[in-house]
């Protein structure tokens, strides 16, 4: 990416400046959601992995209150459950650690939002997913026209593996710089226009089909416009066939 951007990426041959910055895993360690137009961030689509061997050996350590109150109770979309072992569910997408010969934390995978905090304190006994690849969010970036802005999802998943999947990734970091060298305003980072013409239209120039799972915040009004609803699931169910 650098090697195919330097050039683009300094003033003045653009607007403004446009940062890339790179994420292996959720924990963000560089900031990339904060500080950079264009944040790759690694991440998994399946199951936590988990190691019964560890997550007995961490328990052992840590005790009860540690996994209640500093596991359990802070995953902040209350995937993580304790459960006799005998009574963990085998549905789909859920999957499960020992703390002891009786009991198990439970995963709900589908409710897992990647925040990377179970693993970071129960390091080893949990650890990412198999199926790895990244998510790619634009307009991060610090203070200037209007405030501080956390990059939006633009690519909920993508794989990162082939030379297909890094030219894919390329070819996206390319459609951005060229709208973002036609419409951006003098002093204006990719935040800021977006902010100033609308996602849908950002989407729609960049030639990026809308997806649900584009987050920018959640939603908090229950109502909603469904016009298009039904060619849109139509839209949505096709990308899932083809991904699959
Ligand atoms: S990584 Fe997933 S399961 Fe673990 S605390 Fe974060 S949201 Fe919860």
């Amino acid at each position: 990416m650098v090697n195919n951007f330097l050039d683009d990426m300094h003033r003045p041959a653009l607007p403004y400046k446009f940062k890339f910055k790179f994420s292996g895993c959720p924990n963000d360690c560089v900031n990339s959601i904060q500080r950079s137009d264009m944040a790759t961030i690694g991440t998994w689509r399946d199951s936590i992995q988990t190691d019964d061997v560890l997550g007995k050996k961490w328990f052992a350590k840590h005790g009860m209150d540690e996994l209640v109150n500093d596991v359990i109770s802070r995953c902040p979309t209350k995937a993580l459950s304790l459960k006799n072992t005998k009574d963990v569910s085998t549905a789909e997408g859920i999957s499960s650690v020992a703390i002891n010969d009786t009991q198990s934390m439970q995963i709900e995978n589908h409710s897992c939002v990647r925040c990377m905090h179970c693993i970071n304190v129960m390091t080893g006994a949990l650890a990412p997913g198999k199926d790895k690849g990244v998510t790619v969010l634009m307009g991060g970036k610090s203070v200037l026209k209007i405030g501080t802005s956390l990059g939006t999802v633009i690519v909920p998943f993508m794989k990162l593996e082939s030379d297909e999947d890094f030219d894919a990734l390329n070819q996206l970091a390319q459609d951005t710089i060229d709208f973002f060298a036609e419409n951006a305003l003098e002093h204006e980072r990719t935040g800021e226009m977006i902010d100033r013409i609308g996602l849908v239209n950002f989407l729609e120039g960049i030639g990026r089909d809308i997806d649900a799972t584009m987050v920018l915040q959640p939603r908090a009004n229950p109502y909603v416009r469904t016009d298009g609803w039904d060619e849109e699931v139509e839209k949505a169910n096709q990308r899932k066939a083809n991904a699959a």
